[in-house]
């Protein structure tokens, strides 16, 4: 797949699966800029991939909580590359698990702003380019916010809420030429998939269980995300207002579902 000279935003690029994304579309031919809150790490992958080519990167320090960061994202981008083709809402996290009475409003009010109202801001600032270009949003929700988690109610919500606003969205851009798409990936090995493991009373069993839960038999890649994203930017031109879920299987069937 190529997305040649396209300019490509990525939110949370410097690890897990916007980091997927940042290399496949770099090997594409792209020109994406990609942020995360820390320097070190997104300076890094941004001169490896642009070293291998053929498209290169840029890094951009920004939290997307805040408005103003996001703004410097978006007008940092059209400054250096006169235009955005491509919006891809990663950066996003998920809270350890716990039942309802463990979570504050507060907390849901600041993962609320983290995983979703930064998808709204990053839109809307981002729409005025992607309208001259007919280009196109994709947004990661997740697997969970179609079914459910155990004791994520608050991530789950905010997941429900990306799909949902996904749809919504996708209606009113379709005016525009603009595609508006949500990924929702189940278990994908990434650095927020560790951090749920060493947070586990049984790391080893909680890594077995991830593998387990899919008919496929194991977690999937950072890359194969990235590839979806991909296809979805450069090929699945009359696709529109879809939730793609990536799961290896995991909502097929009952119970585990391992082949040993
Ligand atoms: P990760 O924690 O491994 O990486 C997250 C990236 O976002 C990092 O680059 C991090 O620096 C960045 N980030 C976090 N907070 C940020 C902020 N405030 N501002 C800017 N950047 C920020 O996570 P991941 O597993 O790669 O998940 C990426 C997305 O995919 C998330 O939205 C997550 O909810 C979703 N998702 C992941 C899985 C999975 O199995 N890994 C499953 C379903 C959905």
């Amino acid at each position: 797949m190529e997305y040649s000279d396209k300019v490509v935003i990525v939110t949370g690029g410097s690890k897990g699966i916007g980091e997927g994304c940042v290399r496949v579309f770099v090997e594409a031919g792209s020109r994406v800029v990609f942020c995360a809150r820390r320097r070190e790490a997104g300076e890094a992958l941004a001169r490896e991939v642009t070293a291998k080519g053929p498209g290169e990167a840029h890094f951009v320090a920004c939290d997307v909580s805040k408005m103003e960061d996001i703004r410097r994202l978006v007008e940092g981008t059209v400054e250096r590359y006169g235009r955005i083709d491509c919006l891809i809402n990663n950066a996003g996290w998920h809270p350890p698990h716990k039942p309802i009475d463990g979570f504050t409003v507060d907390e849901f009010r600041r993962l609320l702003d983290l995983n979703l109202v930064s998808i709204f801001a990053a839109c809307q600032l981002a729409l005025p380019h992607l309208r001259k270009t007919k280009g196109n949003i994709i947004n990661l929700s997740s697997l969970v916010g179609r079914m459910g988690q155990l004791h994520a109610t608050t991530y789950v919500a905010t997941k429900g809420a990306v799909t949902a606003f996904t749809k919504a969205l996708a209606i009113d851009e379709a005016a525009h030429d603009v595609r508006v798409n949500s990924v929702s990936p189940g278990n994908i090995y990434t650095p927020l998939w560790q951090e749920a493991i060493d947070a586990a009373p049984d790391p080893a069993r909680c890594r077995a269980d991830g593998e387990a839960a899919q008919v496929l038999g194991r977690m999937g890649t950072i890359e194969e995300t990235g590839r979806l994203c991909l296809f979805l930017a450069a090929e699945a031109t009359f696709t529109t207002g879809v939730d793609h879920v990536q799961s290896g299987g995991a909502e097929l069937g009952y119970g585990r579902k391992t082949r040993h």
